[in-house]
């Protein structure tokens, strides 16, 4: 896995982020993609309080206990809450610019690294990986190596909390069947790139990972998946522990 983090002249999430700081609003975060239109992210969403959160991200922080690794954790919003709480939360996100901002908003422990980078160790109880936290392991078989990193830095009975979303239904024909080619990769692997202003981003692997895929590969990795809670749109938040 590459251990890179991203440089601040292209890393159009974090001067987003940095900018909806500063200033209370921002422009538009674009987001395209070879699959998708382009879309755009509400950068309002990144600085969602405990309240604005969806059930499912809700549902991870009840559960979340112990020592917490909030990976990928952008603006912060999952570990200030986990703080308010009164948990130690480590953060960590490949956006200098983003863990900038993070310390500023008061995140105590907030690190640019990435997940994979084996300079980075620890022993938590919770990891925590939200907002499609699939997404950071980038195709699918990359999963064996996530499991053996997850392995690495989860302590004793620790759990990982992640959620994820099914996307067959963009594959779906009128009849409600799956409109795939054996040949074809995963459904769920997709490239994403971002701009903010003049700050355009590489292109970078995500997966969307339905729940089935999931339990297999974590099976594989000797670990046990759990549906805990369903989202309103094919998204899902799950537990996986080591057997
Ligand atoms: N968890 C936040 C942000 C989700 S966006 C929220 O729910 O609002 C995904 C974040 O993961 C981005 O900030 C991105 O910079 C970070 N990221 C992507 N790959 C990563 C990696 N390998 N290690 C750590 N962070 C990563």
């Amino acid at each position: 896995m590459r251990t890179w983090t991203l440089s601040p002249d292209r890393d159009p999430m974090g001067a987003a982020i940095a900018d909806y700081l500063a200033h209370g609003k921002a422009s538009k975060l674009r987001v395209f993609s070879s699959q998708f239109d382009e879309d755009e992210i509400p950068v309002a969403q990144l600085f969602r309080t405990y309240e604005q959160m969806p059930d499912i991200e809700r549902e991870a922080l009840k559960r979340s206990c112990g020592s917490i690794l909030d990976v990928g954790a952008g603006s912060g919003c999952h570990s200030l809450a986990l703080q308010e709480m009164g948990h130690s939360v480590t953060a960590i996100d490949i956006s200098p610019l983003a863990v900038e901002a993070m310390r500023k908003r008061g995140v105590k422990e907030a690190q640019c690294v990435n997940l994979f980078d084996p300079a980075f160790t620890g022993s938590f109880h919770t990891i925590l990986l939200l907002m499609n936290g699939s997404g950071i392991v980038g195709k699918l078989a990359h999963f064996p190596a996530f499991f053996r990193r997850m392995r690495q830095l989860l302590a004793p009975s620790g759990q990982i909390l992640m959620d994820s979303s099914d996307l067959s239904y963009l594959f779906e024909d009128e009849e409600g069947n799956l409109d795939l080619a054996p040949e074809d990769t995963y459904y769920g692997e997709v490239d994403f790139q971002m701009q903010y202003k003049q700050v355009k981003g590489d292109p970078f692997d995500w997966i969307y990972i339905d729940f089935c895929t999931l339990n297999l590969q974590a099976a594989q990795a000797g670990f046990q998946a759990e549906k805990i809670a369903e989202g309103e749109h094919f998204d899902y938040l799950a537990r996986l522990t080591l057997k």
